[in-house]
């Protein structure tokens, strides 16, 4: 083994004991959350390795970062999910190997995804980013300090995705905001999300995925209810360069 592999294993594992140590704190199974390593930053040789230590889902937030990297690794059964803030002229690129996209915060990237998931010939998932630090009664899209929908913007836009061709809606999405009534509150803001998810699964049902919860707060995020997390320091180390 490589060094780079034994660390990344040894990470892996020490991730793994947090998760199953929610899990069994919340009484939940330990299949009922799935991990999603963010490579962002990271080379595709790391993709690789994560891929050969058992590693299934993984998640970029830049396409400039993400295209190259999904090119390179083509050949692994990977599930790729962008996370990142989106801008509508790098849709067609992220369709082309997207296969979840967890930041749809506004009505012109749900039209855009559309478009380009059409074009790609494929069907892609959909997460709407919950934005738990704007304002109450906002129901414009991208208004959180990191993207996101409002809460109250969540059942229009959900509406929408599920109307679009070539969408899937899957679920939603947060990230603990650091401004608002839930800073250092994750646990809260988690708690908030999932009140949110019971909301959009009156009308969608099968958009049961809750992405919540990262390297400092993924406990809290299983306590709550997530069904999947996004772990990226943990799992990689402190990433090189901001991301
Ligand atoms: C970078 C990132 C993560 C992972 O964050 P870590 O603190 O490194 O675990 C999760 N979600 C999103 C949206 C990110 O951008």
């Amino acid at each position: 083994m490589t060094d780079r592999r034994t660390e990344l294993a040894d990470n892996l594992a020490r991730v793994e004991e947090r998760i199953s140590t929610a899990c069994d704190k919340a009484g939940r199974a330990r299949e009922d959350v799935t991990l999603i390593v963010v490579t962002k930053t990271y080379p595709a040789s790391d993709v690789r390795l994560l891929a050969e230590l058992g590693v299934r889902e993984v998640a970029e937030n830049r396409d400039q970062d993400a295209a190259p990297k999904a090119a390179a690794c083509s050949d692994l059964s990977l599930t790729w999910h962008f996370v990142g803030q989106l801008q509508t002229n790098k849709v067609r690129s992220v369709a082309n190997y997207a296969d979840i996209v967890q930041s749809v915060d506004r009505a012109r990237l749900v039209t855009a995804l559309s478009k380009e998931a059409v074009r790609a010939g494929r069907e892609l998932g959909c997460l709407l980013q919950v934005a738990l630090d704007a304002e109450s009664g906002d129901t414009r899209g991208a208004t959180g300090e990191r993207g996101g929908v409002a809460p109250a913007g969540v059942a229009a836009l959900a509406d929408a995705v599920a109307a679009a061709e070539g969408l899937r809606l899957d679920g939603l999405m947060t990230v603990a905001p650091l401004t608002g009534r839930y800073a250092g509150r994750p646990g809260a803001a988690f708690e908030r999300l999932m009140e949110i998810s019971s909301g959009l699964r009156v009308n969608h049902p099968a958009a049961n995925m809750v992405s919540a919860g990262m390297s400092a707060d993924l406990d809290e995020a299983v306590a709550a209810g997530a069904t999947h997390v996004r772990v990226g320091t943990a799992v990689l180390g402190v990433r090189p360069r901001l991301g």
